[in-house]
């Protein structure tokens, strides 16, 4: 992934010190105040920056509204997916257009606070690749949703051959060699929360206050939330694949115990009882397991199928760059107007 599909090839002046990226999805209630803040906060630190809207395939207001901010900012541009690819794919989009040093994502709902920005800066200046940003609250959220969070990362550590911590969404500052790396992995099935954490490098982890959202709504369901799992643990471990083959171990032994059991109580007490209950058991339990066991196979094939089509993470629909960095041999709709 190393250019986005269908973007005009451009030439940029130089790289700037930051890149924020933003990923959005129907948020036109919160776009504008979230512009603000960050423009607020860009002009309290003198560093050239950039900032990168990614809409991902927006059915509300928002792709207007963006365009005009990419008028009024000429660090802003905007990347508009043909429809909506989800999340994973508008960060990893960001991620291939960033020419930051350092490079953020953020949240266009205002729960990432602009105001940590010089922090997370100071921490990779002095030495991070990889900057976490953990949420000491998680205010707004509850506790079906805490819960099932921490079993996954419980589950999800146990299972990887890295540490993913807990408590991190996607807020973080990557360097940039950390967005090279990221940049050059070609796999579809994008788990980036735990491709994050694989790239390895210096990482650290601060701590921040989570806002309540300013306007809409999450994003999120817990149909969802389950699928991201299962995709979070299928990218990083085939412990699940394993599973199958020790629980078939445990059952044969169990069968066999269980035989010798009845060839014992046979020919000391004499025939056996009728026993369909227990066949009934054995039968489903068994019938069970192997359908999960096949179901769980499934998930790896599928998976398998996926990125064995080798097609794009995202189409792009329109790219309007960011004015401020583009340099004078660049066709002229691109400079100076929009
Ligand atoms: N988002 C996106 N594509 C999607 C879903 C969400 O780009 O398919 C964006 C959304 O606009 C927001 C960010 O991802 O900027 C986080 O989404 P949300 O606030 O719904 O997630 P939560 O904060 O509840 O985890
Ligand atoms: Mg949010």
């Amino acid at each position: 992934m190393k250019n986005p599909p269908l973007l005009p090839n451009l030439e940029f002046a130089e790289a700037c010190t930051l890149s924020v990226i933003v990923p959005v999805f129907n948020e036109q209630e919160s776009l504008i105040t979230f512009h603000h803040a960050i423009l607020q906060q860009m002009q309290k630190m003198s560093i050239s920056w950039e900032l990168i809207y990614v809409d991902d395939g927006s059915h509300d207001g928002s792709r207007a509204l963006l365009k005009k901010l990419c008028v009024q900012t000429p660090q802003a541009s905007l990347l508009a997916f043909s429809r909506n690819f989800g999340k994973e794919s508008a960060m990893s989009a960001g991620l291939a257009l960033a020419k930051g040093e350092a490079v953020v994502i953020m949240d266009a709902d205002l729960q990432d606070p602009p105001s940590v920005l010089p922090q997370m800066l100071e921490a990779w200046r002095a030495g991070a690749d990889v900057v976490n940003m953990r949420r000491r609250s998680r205010a707004g959220e509850t506790w079906l949703k805490r819960w099932t969070a921490q079993a996954f990362y419980q589950v999800m550590n146990r299972m990887a051959s890295f540490e993913i911590p807990q408590g991190i969404g996607d807020f973080r500052l990557l360097s940039r060699r950390a967005v090279e790396a990221l940049n050059q992995l070609p796999e579809s099935n994008r788990f980036m929360k735990g491709l994050f954490s694989w790239v390895g490098f210096p990482q650290v982890i601060l701590e921040y206050d989570r806002d309540p959202r300013v306007a809409g709504q999450s994003k999120w369901n817990y149909w969802k939330l389950w699928n991201f799992a299962l995709e979070g643990i299928t990218s990083f471990s085939v412990a699940p694949l394993k599973l199958s083959t020790y629980l078939g171990f445990l059952i044969a032994f169990g069968a066999f115990a269980y035989a010798f059991f009845f060839l014992f109580k046979t020919l000391l007490i004499g025939d056996a009882t009728p026993g369909f209950p227990t066949l009934i058991i054995v039968v489903l339990f068994l019938g069970g397991t192997q359908l999960m066991a096949i179901g769980i196979l499934g998930e790896y094939l599928g998976r398998l199928y996926h990125e064995s089509k080798r097609r794009p993470l995202y189409l792009v629909e329109e790219y309007l760059p960011p004015r401020d960095l583009l340099t004078e041999s660049n066709a002229p709709q691109y400079k100076g107007r929009l």
